[in-house]
């Protein structure tokens, strides 16, 4: 993107001196109409990085219109040049890769090799849902295999849903709403996302780059607006025809109450449970729970959130972890490449960290290593003898914590894994590849992984959640799918008996 394309998004700088980004509304990039403005902070000193427009009911209303208009520009591009544009986009994207790592470092506190990561994940995504997209074939099914269709025959194909409403939490700014819009616009919907509040930068950037790329005006807007002030007009509006939402299980809940009769994918939150049995490597397992548990200080639906350990290896097990995570871990400035751990996102997530630590402290757990916090940054922890009377055993952290919890058997593993209102992922580790399968096959959770810890990278797999941890799957194929739906065109033909008079 050159200075000049990337000024259309500046405003004029803020009272901090920090500057201001204009949020992208029908075409354009816009103010909100009050010139009220949100602050982004950093999560590892505080201060206020850029301001973005805290859009309103109105402006929300402006865009939902603009969506609908912006739907028949969209259906009339044939899709090889939908694919071009976004192409023209991860060119573009590629071509301004530091500055989308220094944004997500800056908006989320993540530390820069996990930011990387996101970045490389996110081109790669793009590349393979272009490649995917061209599998979109649809079907042809002959009538005549049954009595009543006879002289009928039917071809289903993948139409685009609609207007989609995406809506993204703050810990995978770039890579949770490129896995979104990409898809959806590729299949021919036009898109409206509300990033989250504490990192909408990376996606305005998004958005320009697929401006630059030649995306018609308001088939992708960008809306900056706290939740509690656009959301529910999104979520409820009729002219949506699908939210995708990622995000905490209270707003998924709330989302799947007022939106009515329109397509629901929701990824929501995770508990995940590792069970080490036995007979498992301590040393990979210690290995593996530790960063499943760590990345990204725990700020992700799929970490590795209990550790069920079989009580008779739990010594060895938990002198290895500790030694993991004591040499392995050191907390820093995210910008480091040095650093494993950076802030949490805010004090609200300090706090709440600290609560959990504290209530298994007073009921009995052992704090083996960390549990202190300076301004965002919480040390990786480790609780021991962590029991189910614990809130820790079940709510979600979003923290550095491991907390380890003592088992005798795999029943006794299986029920306490099961007994979570979440089922998004978990893991399991042994030797024994029967026990395995019998434990991953029992496991209630969108995905199982063996003898490693829960990783998506770029949605290769399916993944997505059972029970409170949503519904729907995302993943290159998965997303397609989810934005498409199916439509069924008959054609009525002369029976194949009927003689041709050529
Ligand atoms: P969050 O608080 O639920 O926010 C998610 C998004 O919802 C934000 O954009 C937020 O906007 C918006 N929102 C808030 N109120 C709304 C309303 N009334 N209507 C519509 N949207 C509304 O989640 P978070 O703290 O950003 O992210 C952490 C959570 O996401 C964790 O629970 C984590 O497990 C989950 N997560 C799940 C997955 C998955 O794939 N299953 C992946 C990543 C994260 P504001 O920021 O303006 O409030």
């Amino acid at each position: 993107m050159s200075t000049q394309n990337l000024e259309a998004i500046r405003a004029t700088n803020g009272p901090t001196g920090a500057p201001r980004y204009r949020a992208y509304l029908a075409g354009e990039w816009v103010e909100s109409a009050d010139q009220e403005w949100i602050d982004v902070l950093n999560p590892a000193d505080g201060k206020t990085i850029a301001s973005v427009p805290s859009l309103k009911k109105a402006d929300a209303e402006r865009a939902l219109e603009a969506a609908v208009t912006a739907r028949r520009k969209l259906r009339d591009i044939p899709a090889y040049e939908r694919l071009e544009i976004l192409e023209n986009a991860r060119h573009i994207l590629e071509a301004n890769r530091q500055l989308l790592l220094d944004i997500i470092v800056a908006e989320s506190g993540k530390p820069i090799g996990v930011a990387k990561g996101e970045v490389n994940a996110t081109l790669e995504r793009l590349t393979l849902t272009l490649q995917e997209a061209r599998s979109m074939h649809g079907e042809y099914i002959p009538g005549d295999w049954v009595k009543d269709t006879t002289g009928k025959m039917a071809i289903v194909r993948r139409q685009p849903r609609g207007v989609v409403a995406a809506i993204t939490p703050f810990n995978y700014p770039l890579f949770i709403a490129a896995a979104k819009v990409a898809p959806a616009l590729i299949a021919g919907n036009t898109v409206i996302v509300k990033p989250s509040t504490e990192t909408p930068l990376s996606m305005l950037f998004f958005a320009k780059a697929l401006e630059a790329a030649g995306l018609p005006p308001g088939t992708l807007q960008i809306l900056t607006g706290r939740g509690s002030a656009i959301g529910d007009t999104i979520a409820s509006s009729d002219k949506v025809d699908m939210i995708s939402f990622t995000g905490s299980t209270k707003i998924g809940e709330h989302i799947a109450q007022i939106a009515g009769m329109k397509h629901l994918a929701l990824e929501l939150g995770g508990k995940g449970a590792a069970i080490v049995l036995a007979d498992a490597n301590l040393d990979l397992a210690a290995r593996e729970t530790a960063r499943g548990g760590l990345r990204f200080q725990g700020q992700r639906c799929d970490a590795v959130a209990r550790i069920l350990i079989d009580r008779t290896v739990a010594d060895d097990y938990v002198h290895k972890l500790v030694h993991e995570v004591k040499t392995k871990y050191p907390v820093g400035d995210p910008r480091e490449e040095a650093t494993a751990i950076g802030p949490l996102i805010n004090k609200k997530a300090v706090d709440h960290a600290l609560d959990l630590i504290k209530d298994a402290q007073q009921k009995g757990a052992k704090l083996l290593t960390g549990g202190k916090a300076n301004g965002n940054y919480l040390e990786p922890t480790i609780l021991d003898h962590v029991t189910p009377d614990m809130r820790i055993a079940w709510e979600e952290a979003f923290a550095p914590i491991l907390p380890i919890m003592r088992l005798a058997g795999i029943d006794a593993m299986l029920d306490l894994a099961n007994q979570s209102q979440y089922g998004l992922d978990s893991s399991v580790f042994t030797n024994d590849i029967n026990k395995a399968w019998g434990i991953a096959t029992r496991l209630e959770d969108g995905a199982v992984t063996i003898n490693g810890y829960p990783g998506h990278g770029v949605g290769h797999f399916p993944f997505g959640g059972n029970k409170k941890s949503g519904m729907g799957r995302e993943g290159i194929h998965a997303s397609l799918e989810e934005m498409t739906r199916v439509q069924t065109i008959v054609l009525n033909l002369p029976p194949m008996n009927t003689p041709y008079a050529w």
